[in-house]
This record gives structure tokens, sequence and C-alpha cells, in this order.
């Protein structure tokens, strides 16, 4: 795997709520063995309504959806970067993941008690930005100091990245996030091989509680996405919790008689599989209809080894056609009829939304 989507957040804004939500509805995801990695790591099917569309045409015995993992990081206090809480550990935990859903709390609920005392979800968001700023900017300048000696000790390559550590330095004084920053893809590389936590992608998710649309929250939480060019997904974490322990089909009504147009977990397993750079192609092999999770720039060759090392191996050719064509022509002779169907060599490079069928010589 390798696509993990980690949920942040202050104590009490519902982050645990949101994890057992989409466990749940992990479980409940058709055809797709639920898998508890730990007890805090769940994959979750990513919902797809091209694979319904692939599979109603196709009728396979089975239809594997694209999964992504959601790690519940619990513990984040103000401090953590100094080791309070359980701080350090928490930090290494963030360290582990490729995208951070941030939860902020817009739910009022006397039961429910607040670490500050009030609710104010863009405050929040900066206690939790700035420990990730404050524990960055400790990286860094260890980092700096680390590339001082070595140049003190004759290794002039060290110059650039005692440049670049400084430049980071100066961005994160100024409480700027690295990911509001430009930097070339060579030096995000650098950057995220390093550890650095405000590189990571950030999904905001406002939980809004049984009351939905909640503003002023939700305006200033929209000024402060938009600053940092992050997606904003609006989330009632506990209606969303009690939708995932009913069955499939009574889920859609339940949304509609509460007044949501689209389940706030749906938003955000998508949301988190579009920040980490993802995209899915379909096949249909034997019984079986599957959507594949790779990164944008894939090859077919590449592609063929994710399913079986003998497509790989033997990897002739990729018969290609985008799932619109497939849907609207009803099946893949009227696809190859109409002209629709393409091949791709090994260096072709994969497009969200193919639907492929490699060629191998065994
Ligand atoms: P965490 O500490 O961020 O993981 O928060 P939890 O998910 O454990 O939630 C803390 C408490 O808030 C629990 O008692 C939840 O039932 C409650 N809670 C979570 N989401 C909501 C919500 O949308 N509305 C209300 N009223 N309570 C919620």
């Amino acid at each position: 795997m390798g696509f993990k989507c980690g949920i942040i957040g202050l104590p009490n804004v519902g982050k645990t709520t949101i994890f057992n939500a989409l466990s749940s509805a992990g479980a409940a995801s058709a055809n797709y063995p639920f898998t508890t990695i730990e007890p805090n790591s769940a994959l979750v099917a990513v919902p797809d309504e091209r694979l319904e569309t692939i599979a109603r045409l196709v009728q396979p015995e089975k239809v594997t959806p694209a999964v992504i993992e959601f790690v519940d990081v619990a513990g984040l206090v103000a401090g953590a970067s100094r080791g309070e809480g359980l701080g350090n550990q928490f930090l290494s935990h963030i360290r582990a993941v490729d995208v951070l859903v941030h939860a902020l709390r817009g739910f009022e609920d006397p039961q429910v008690a607040h670490l500050t005392g009030t609710i104010d979800p863009v405050r929040d968001a900066g206690i939790i930005n700035t420990e990730l700023i404050l524990a960055d900017l400790e990286l860094s300048q260890r980092r700096m100091a680390k590339a001082q000696n070595l140049i003190k000790a004759g290794l002039k390559e060290a110059k650039a990245e005692l440049e670049l550590f400084a430049r980071v330095s100066s961005l994160l004084n100024q409480e700027l996030p690295l990911r509001a920053c430009s930097f070339s893809s060579e030096e995000t590389r650098i950057l995220s091989a390093a550890g650095l936590l405000t590189i990571k992608p950030v999904l905001y998710l406002a939980n809004l509680g049984e009351a939905g649309n909640r503003d002023p929250f939700l305006t200033s939480l929209k000024q402060l996405a938009e600053k940092e060019s992050a997606p904003l997904i609006t989330i009632s974490a506990k209606i969303e919790e009690e939708i995932t322990s009913l069955p499939l089909d009574e889920q859609r009504d339940f949304l509609k008689e509460m007044g949501i147009e689209e389940s706030g977990l749906k938003k955000l397993i998508q949301g988190g599989y579009r920040l980490l750079g993802l995209i899915t192609f379909f096949t249909t092999v034997g019984k079986e209809t599957r959507a594949w999770t790779v990164p944008q720039g894939t090859t077919a060759y590449q592609g063929a080894g994710k399913i079986h090392t003998d497509f790989q191996k033997g990897f002739v050719k990729a018969e290609v056609m985008a799932w619109a064509d497939f849907a609207a022509q009803g099946s893949e002779q009227k696809v190859r009829e109409a002209g629709l169907l393409h091949l791709g060599g090994r260096d072709y490079i994969l497009t969200d939304g193919d639907i492929i069928h490699f060629r191998f010589s065994p």
C-alpha cells in the first residue's frame, strides 16, 4: 500500500467517530473483505460510480473497488512539538502518513468537553498547525547543523542542503506551512524524505455535528482553506456513524431525510484519494471486475506489474478503452467496432478511468 491518510486534530473533535464510520463503511462495502491493519488503521473502499457502471454492464461474479488506508492519529495537543502529551510519538505517526486529514470541531455539545472551552475551529486549526510548524522548524535546524558540520569536514556538496534547509527554516519562522510554499519537484522530494510534516497535503474536515451548516465558522474555515489551496469538506460525524450501521439501500434515504445531499464520508474518501495524486484504472480478468490504484504518471508496464508479475514479464500490449466510451457503447465489441479501442505499448501513460486488457505472452 503506501497510500495513507492520517486523521489529525485536537482531542474531542470527532476523529475516532469519523474513523469508526469509515471502518464500518469499509466493512459494509459489498464484496470487499474489510481489513483492520491495526486498531487505529483501516483499509477503506473508494466509492466509484464508474466501477458500478462497468459492473452493471459486465455482470462479473466479483467486484473489487480501489482502497486507501485511513489512520486515526489521536492525541495531538499544544506542546506536542516539545514532547507534551504523547507528543513525539504522535508526531512520528504523522510522519508515516501521506496526506493529513485535519479534523476540526464545529459542533456544540455540553456533554463533550472542549480543550479550550469554546468552539472555534479556525483557532484550533492554528494550534495544530503551529505544533506542526514548530516540529518542522526543529527538524530543519537539525538538518542545517548537520550540513554545516559536513561543510566543515570538507564536503562541499552539503552547501545546497544547507541553503535549502535555511530557506525552509526562514519560511517556517514566518509561520508558513511548507505545503503553501513553492519548491521544485526535487526539493519537494528531499523535504518529504526528510520527514517534514507541513509539506504533506492537507484536507480540512469540519465536523459540524447535527446542526449541519454552521456559519460563521464555515465562512472563516473556507477562507483558511482557500489561503492554502486546501480542500475543505464538511461532515456530521455522529450522523455518518449512525448511517453506517444501516443496510446500504437505506443509507441514501436516511441522508435525504436529514437534508444531506451527499455522504460526508464519501466526499472525504474521494477527497483523500485525489490529494494523494492517485488515479484509477479498471480490469475485468476472469470473473472479477476490479479498480486499481496507481500514482499519476504510471505506465502500462508498471500497471501490469501491479496486477501480476506474469502480466509484466510477458507484457505485449495494453488494449485500452475509456470507461465513458464503454458505458456509452455498452460492450467491448461495440467499442471495438466504433474504433474507440486503443493500443498502448509499455510506455503508455495510464489515464484515470481507463479500462485495460493486458495482452501478455506466458
Ligand atoms: P476524538 O478525541 O477527536 O477522537 O473525538 P471522538 O470521536 O472520540 O469524539 C469525542 C466525543 O464527541 C464522543 O463522545 C463523540 O460521541 C462526540 N462526537 C463526535 N462527533 C460528534 C458530533 O458530530 N456531534 C456530537 N453531538 N457529538 C459528537
